[in-house]
This record gives structure tokens, sequence and C-alpha cells, in this order.
């Protein structure tokens, strides 16, 4: 986001149209009697809830002074029930994300395995609480960080989401990054990476360590804790990718 409201009016514009969302121009807002309205696949009411309810502000919660609400708000009222990709079919519980609304460094994975299912948050499996050690031996807490995927909801198998399941979901992580304005964001593996960049040549080995940007936010790319769970002697790199984000962050490395 550059603040520059022509550029940012193209992102949203693209988002909100990934999302099926017709964007009413602000001229218009009063006489239409919300900001944007929903479309026809932007109808995502949740039973009972009324229509009027599905009508909200991406770009409004992104500028929103309280990111807390404004995740809330896009959690339950924009998402909610969500059934805009086949992912929904076998979903228990949608995995929006978890973390602290402001924080400066948020971590993106690929998408729920079964403990994330069932529990509604991301990274609670083994792989989550390699993720954790991770997250405190850098010297930070869960609470400190943010984390989310690029699809919300699991996919069959814990098959690697397919492109149009990732790029319909993906609007609902771009607007988590816009609340929450990280300064740093690590994608953790290819699917992870390309989920938020697009396509790219080369398997995450090549890629991973290098630095990359999204939404005008430097973007690491490291390993999944999933395969370092397969790989231990891919931790190491990991580290250095970790250590690389605490000097983005002007953070100290801690002793380990
Ligand atoms: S994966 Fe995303 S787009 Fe698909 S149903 Fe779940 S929340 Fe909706």
């Amino acid at each position: 986001m550059t603040g520059d409201p022509g550029e940012d009016g193209l992102l949203w514009a693209t988002l909100f149209r990934d999302l099926g969302v017709e964007v009413v121009p602000p001229a218009s807002r009063a006489a239409a009697g919300a900001a944007f309205v929903a479309g026809e696949k932007g109808d995502q009411a949740a039973p009972g809830r009324s229509a009027s309810a599905t009508d909200f502000a991406l770009r409004d919660l992104a500028l929103a002074a309280d990111p807390a609400a404004a995740l809330e708000t896009l959690r339950v009222e924009v998402i909610g029930d969500c059934r805009r990709c086949g992912l929904c079919e076998g979903r228990t519980n949608v995995v929006f994300g978890v973390g602290h609304p402001r924080a400066r460094l948020m971590f993106v994975g690929e998408g729920p395995g079964a403990d994330e299912d069932a529990q509604g948050e991301p990274f609670v499996g083994r792989a989550g609480q390699l993720l954790d050690r991770i997250i405190v031996a850098m010297g930070l807490s869960r609470p400190e960080v943010y984390i989310g995927n690029v699809v919300k909801c699991r996919p069959p198998g814990n098959r690697t989401p397919l492109p149009d399941e990732a790029a319909t979901c993906l609007p609902f992580l771009r607007t988590q990054l816009a609340i929450v304005k990280p300064e740093v964001i690590v994608a953790l593996g290819k699917t992870a990476l390309e989920g938020l960049l697009g396509p790219l040549a080369g398997g995450i080995t090549a890629l991973r360590g290098r630095w990359f940007e999204t939404q005008g936010i430097p973007l690491k790319a490291t390993f999944h804790p999933a395969y370092l769970l397969r790989n231990p002697a891919a931790k190491a790199p990991v580290w250095e990718d970790m250590k690389d984000v605490l000097g983005r962050l002007g953070l100290p490395v801690p002793k380990r």
C-alpha cells in the first residue's frame, strides 16, 4: 500500500473484482447506502445474516484505526461461512489467522492441515509447534507475531491448494496484510511464496533465503516447518533466514 489513491485504488479494485464485489465510487456511496456492495459471488451471508451485513468496505478495513476490529469484521462479516471455492466442501473450520493485529512480523503458510482444521487456528500441529520454537528462538512469542495461510480451508488429504483456490482466497490474506501492516513477511515454503507472488522459476531450495516484496512489504522466503520435520539439517539455513529477518526488523539475534 502506498497511500497513493491511484495505485492503491487499482490494487483494491483488482481485489474486489476477484472477490466478486462491486466497488461503488465514493460519490455514489450515500446514494447506494454502502461503500461497497456485495455482488453475485460476494453475497456470502451466513444463515440468518442479512444481506446488508455482507456489505463491506475492505479498503476501509485496511484504513481502520482499530486493526483488531477490522480483522474481526473481515473474519465474521466478509469471510463468514465462505463458499467461494471448492475447499469449503471438506472443511470443519475456516482458519482465519491469529496473532497481534499490529504485528511487525507475519508468517504465511500454505493452508490448514488436519489439526488446524479441527481447532480453527493456523500452525497448531507438529509443524506449528516447530514454528513456535523458531519464533521463541528469535526472541519473540506467538502472540507478538501474526500467522496466516494462503488458503483458509483445508485441502482434502492435505494436498497443495490448486491455483484457482489460492487465487480465490488470496484477497483475504492481502486484506489481512493491509490491516496488520507488518514490516516483514516470511513465506513458509514455495506454495506460500507463489501464492503471494505468482509462479516462480526454481524450487524452494533455490528460492529460500532471497528477499522479495509484496504490497510494499519485504518478504523473506524460507522452508516450511513441515519440511524441517522431515529434513532436520534444513534448520540451519532457516535460522540464517530468521537472523536476516531480525536484522531487517532492527532486532538483536538472541544467543543460542
Ligand atoms: S479457501 Fe478461502 S475462498 Fe475457499 S472457501 Fe475457504 S475461505 Fe473461502
